[in-house]
Formats: structure tokens, sequence, C-alpha cells
């Protein structure tokens, strides 16, 4: 790419001693260029809810061979609550909800005084924001956290990807191969949403998921070919990834609904966006948790009122803010408590088909590093979601932006390529 091809002159003029100044190699990039992997390609591709067991249930050949010729995260952290547009925004920004103030998939902004469904109003730069600044040309389907977020027009493809209809994969598929074959994208980053609508209507241990999965890993086959076919599939950098895991139904439910035992306790309680009036004091968000806003300033006595109401839940522990503030939640936009079922319970639904995210207990989506600068056939015991973005720009030798949290997965790189680069 050309990026390569200037610093190789340059680098040869260097060798010649032309301008050989210290100065030249300030100005004109950084020596890493020249000693680390090439890469003309980067493939960001997410599967909504690929719990990472997936890959050893259901056998996808050509995932699989990313992980047997890559790195797999065993355990990889999301943000919490584990539910999809908080996850989605840190993703590709490499940072916690705290900075990119996209907590859940709903949530109340004091600021507005409204509760928001679906934020878009993520305060991070995108990996697609930092590698346009460098030079790339960024590309995404349906990864909606970069619609106008580094990704632009005619860039940004959105397909209807949230389906339990097995074209969907394909359809996507499609798109990605004619994007490759056009030349006008170095960077791509791809969102298959029906992983996570198969994984909910028909949970995570179903014909219907198996089906999805190797949909999906159909897909990814032909996207890999059509990179061999373009000539950039050993120059290509890969990431497969997950918002979050996806669990079965559990069998035992909460006592009692949290909004439900608040309103009982005398609180006036809202739910949603209607449901928000002058007089509401208390806001409780669902999605697998209970995110507990206090919109008015309570007394002490009301505080106590509240800890002893939801205390009285069977089925459920309370997580304050300390312990949010631990797992780099919003300081305002993840609530001031979040209610969380105990281990083997759910707050609504218990014994529902299907399956269910949200809670700690989903913190295991799949997460696979592959390509130049990658180790081969490696495990990583642990890191975040917000560390991909971080370790794909230490490959390419981009600069993360300051507004990136996480840090470079160093267990992944290979060893050559780790060792290759100043501090
Ligand atoms: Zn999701």
């Amino acid at each position: 790419m050309m990026r390569t091809r200037v610093f190789s002159l340059l680098f040869f003029v260097f060798l010649l001693g032309l301008p050989a100044t210290g100065a030249v190699w300030q100005v004109h990039g950084e020596p890493r260029e020249a000693s680390g992997p090439e890469v003309d390609f980067v493939l960001f591709i997410t599967a909504d809810g690929f719990r990472t067991g997936y890959v050893e249930w259901y056998n996808p050949s050509y995932i699989r061979n990313l992980t047997e010729g890559g790195t797999r995260v065993l355990q990889a952290w999301p943000v919490f609550p584990t539910n999809t547009t908080p996850n989605m925004t840190s993703l590709v920004t490499g940072a916690y909800p705290r900075t990119t103030g996209v907590a859940n998939n709903s949530q109340y902004v004091r600021e507005l005084d409204r509760i928001v469904g679906g934020p878009r109003d993520n305060e991070s730069k995108t990996i697609a924001d930092m590698l346009a600044e460098a030079g790339w040309r960024p590309a995404a389907i349906s990864h909606f956290a970069l619609d106008t977020r580094g990704v632009h027009g005619d860039m940004y493809h959105n397909l209807e990807t949230y389906t339990t209809t097995l074209e969907t994969p394909e359809r996507i598929g499609d798109r990605a191969v004619e994007i490759i074959r056009s030349g006008e994208a170095d960077f791509l980053a791809i969102n298959f949403g029906s992983t996570d609508t198969t994984g909910h209507r028909y949970g995570p241990r179903s014909n219907e998921m198996e089906e999805m999965v190797l949909a999906v890993d159909a897909a990814v086959g032909r996207i890999l070919e059509a990179l061999k076919e373009a000539g950039l599939y050993e120059r290509t950098l890969i990431t497969f990834n997950a918002d979050h895991g996806m669990s079965e139904f559990e069998e035992k439910e909460a006592s009692m609904e949290p909004a439900e035992a608040l309103r009982r306790a005398g609180f006036e309680v809202a739910t949603n966006q209607n449901e928000l009036g002058e007089d509401t004091e208390i806001i409780v968000l669902a999605g697998g948790v209970r995110l507990i806003y206090f919109r008015k300033q309570l007394s002490e006595e009301q505080q106590q009122r509240v800890m002893e109401t939801l205390e009285a839940i069977e089925g459920i522990k309370i997580m304050d803010r300390e312990r949010l503030d631990e797992l780099h939640c919003h300081p305002e936009r993840s609530g001031d408590l979040i209610v969380h079922p105990l281990p083997g319970y759910t707050i609504s639904g218990a014994g529902n088909p299907g399956g269910l995210h949200g809670r700690l207990t989903e913190a295991d989506p799949v997460l696979i590093l592959y390509g130049p600068g990658i180790r081969e056939g490696a495990t990583v015991e642990e890191a975040h979601l917000v560390d991909i973005v971080p370790t794909l720009l230490h490959v390419v030798g981009v600069p993360p932006a300051e507004t990136v949290d996480g840090s470079v997965i160093e267990g992944a790189l290979a060893g050559a390529a780790a060792g290759s680069r100043p501090q």
C-alpha cells in the first residue's frame, strides 16, 4: 500500500546516507513502520452475541482456522451491563462507557432529563476515525457505532442484519466481497446481528443457533477467499469478536420486579420515556439487569427505604457505585445502583424459551486475532474488549487517540513485532 511504499523509499534514501539525520525519521515516519509487519488491510468482524463456546459446540471451520492460526483470548471481558449498544461502542473505540458516554441500550441522560434509547452520542474517537486520520480508507457494513463516526457516505452500508434468516449472513458476505473487490477500502468492519437475534429467540444451544453460526462461518469463508483473490490475505490483520455472550433463560426468577417493588414502597417510578413525568423520583431501566437512577435528590430516609426495598427481593444482589466504578461504568448514565440477579436467576422471564444477556454471566464473547504481527496458535488468558483497538493500531503503527482506555494485548503479538517496537 502507498504508505508502505513511500516509507520504503524514505528508508532507502536513509540507508544511502543522503539526508541521514534523526530529524528525517521524526518528520517522515517512525522507525517501527520499517521493521513492523506489513499490513495492507484490516478486517474487523463482530458477530453480535457470539458466545465463545460456539467455536467448540458448532465447529465453524473458517472461524476455527482463525483461532488455530492466530491468538484466542479465553476470557474476553465486555463492558457492563453486557448489552449490545455500549459494547459495540466500546469495541470500536477501545474506550469504556465512562469515556464513551454510552452506558446501556437505553439510558437516562440527566442533562437532557430524558431516557434515550439506542444512544449514538459516543464521545470517543472510533478506530475508523483514527485510521482515517492516518490515511486509511474505512468502510463498514451494519457496524452501527461506526456510522458517520469515521465511516461516511457510500462507505457505510446499512443492511438489516438483526434477523433469524440464514440468508442474512450471505447478503453481508456478498456486500463485503464487493467492497474488497472494489479496492476502495482498506479497513472493513462488519456486524452480523443475526447471531444475537437467533440466540434470543431460540437460545444458545439450539439447532437454529448452530445453523446461524455455520451461516456466519460460510460468509467469513467467502470474505477470506475474496481477500486471497485480491492478493491481500497474507497482509490482512483480522479480528473476529463479539459484544457479549448469550445464556439460556434461567428457571428461577427474582421474587419481584424492582420497579414494582419501589412503586409499592411509595416511590414515583418510570421505566421508559412515556412514564417519565414531573413527579418521577426513580428511573428503572431493564436489560438483563436493572439500572436504578435517582432522578430527584432523595433524603437519607428515602435512600434507606430504597435499599431495604431492594434488599427484600429474593434472587438479586445490589451493585453500588463503588462496584460500578470498578467496572468502568459511566458515572451518571449507568445509574446510581444496578440490581443484578444472583447466579441461576433472572429478574423476569424465567423458564422462557430462548436466550438472554445483560448480566455478568454473559461475559463470554468470542475474541480472536489473526494475521501479520499476531502470534500463531496462541491463547491469552484474559483481555478486555477495549484492548482490541489499541492492539490493532499497535500492529499497523497508528498511534491511539487520547480517548482510548484499553491497552495492547502483549500476549497476542508475534515475538518479532513485539520486540521491535520502541516504547
Ligand atoms: Zn449484542
